[in-house]
């Protein structure tokens, strides 16, 4: 890999690093890829990816697209004053939850948010 490139930008000289970022929008969140190997030039900063940043950003996207989104049907359930809605196993998992985490749950438009806390 050279160490230096020609930017055809300004003509200026674009330095080899691999702390290229790339941000992208995927259903309404971004998703930033960090860490990518390219060039930036030193004079307008404009940067370049290599070739393999490209397939990896590629290959990344398509393993986030293809995680199937998790939807499930849940009945509302009475347990004496309060209601209930049944969280299934492979949400507690997804989500490494073990129960007993404190929950928040907020109201947006007719959804209810249930925030648990991140790993
Ligand atoms: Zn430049």
């Amino acid at each position: 890999m050279k160490k230096t490139m020609k930017c055809s930008e300004c003509g200026g000289t674009a330095k080899f690093t691999d702390d290229i970022e790339f941000l992208v929008e995927l259903d309404d969140r971004d998703v930033l890829i960090a860490n990518l190997t390219g060039y930036r030039c030193a004079q307008c900063a404009m940067e370049y990816h290599s070739a393999d940043t490209v397939e990896r950003v590629q290959s990344i996207l398509k393993a986030i697209k293809k995680r199937p989104k998790i939807q499930f049907a849940r009945k509302l359930t009475r347990s004496g004053k309060r209601w209930v809605v049944g969280i299934p196993p492979e949400i507690m998992e997804a989500l490494g939850l073990h129960g007993g985490e404190k929950t928040k749950l907020h109201v947006k438009g007719h959804k209810v948010v249930a925030e648990f806390p991140s790993k």
